[in-house]
């Protein structure tokens, strides 16, 4: 990582890798699109990726898009929950977010809705899905996919599902990681087959600072980045990922 370029040179450096990657794979070159993840950066740091362009920022904690909303209300932010959500929590999520790409169980779309209903709005969702074996990785199994989508179709009106989001296990091993985009991609496309009403299966949000490349040419619709624009992080991945401290994440 170069410490001294600036958030827009890394931004224009992230969207070329992007951009490259695509096209290795025989996609469009704009087939993907980046969501830079601002989350433990401040205001400064916010506002100069703004500045570049950026208007969409993905977030881990709902408490952290809550210190933020107000002090940059005046950027016009689309702010995007990709993090393991408490049910308590999901308040701030309802009435702050654009979207929830971290929707993993039916009780926290429940408690989603009745406060979104509250608010009177709808948002864009997509279920994380659970492709690795790693024990304490959140999301939904895959087998349960099915049954959830069509519940939520059926019953919950105020999140509207466009795809699937993965983390691909923690390792070095390239084929393990890739497996896990693999799996999320065929996943997509069998749900597609089961055409469920109300249901779009457009978006694959897949892919880090670590590993986004192989993650596009596993047909990523979608990044998730944040060390290689802002930097690295103050904290360990442990405070993100909490019942994880012993496991080192990237
Ligand atoms: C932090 C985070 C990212 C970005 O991770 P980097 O390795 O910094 O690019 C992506 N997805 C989720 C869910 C995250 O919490």
């Amino acid at each position: 990582m170069n410490q001294d370029s600036s958030i827009a040179s890394r931004l224009a450096l992230v969207h070329d890798r992007i951009r490259g990657a695509a096209l290795k794979a025989g996609r469009a070159p704009d087939a993907v699109t980046l969501l830079p993840v601002s989350k433990t950066f401040g205001e400064d740091a916010i506002r100069e990726a703004v500045k570049a362009g950026v208007r969409r920022f993905g977030e881990n904690k709902a408490q952290e898009i809550r210190s933020k909303y107000d002090p940059l209300a005046d950027c016009g932010i689309d702010w995007v929950m990709i993090g393991h959500l408490q049910t308590n929590k999901a308040k701030d999520v309802a009435r702050m977010a654009s979207e929830i790409q971290s929707l993993d169980r039916l009780e926290l779309a429940i408690a989603l809705d009745r406060r979104l209903q509250q608010e009177g709005r709808a948002i864009d969702a997509l279920v994380q899905i659970k492709t690795s074996s790693e024990p304490s990785k959140y999301g939904l199994p895959p087998e349960e996919l099915p049954g959830f989508l069509r519940q939520v179709a059926r019953d919950i009106p105020t999140l509207k599902i466009r795809g699937l989001m993965t983390l691909a296990i923690n390792a070095p091993d390239q084929a393990a990681v890739r497996a896990c985009f693999r799996k999320l991609r065929e996943l997509r496309d069998q749900m597609r087959q089961e055409a469920i009403d109300g249901i779009d299966m457009d978006r694959l949000s897949m892919g880090m600072s670590g590993d986004f490349e192989i993650a596009i040419e596993e047909g990523s619709t979608e990044v998730r980045i944040g060390t290689a624009i802002f930097g690295g992080r103050i904290y360990g991945d442990d405070y993100y990922w909490p019942e994880q401290a012993s496991a080192t994440r990237r």
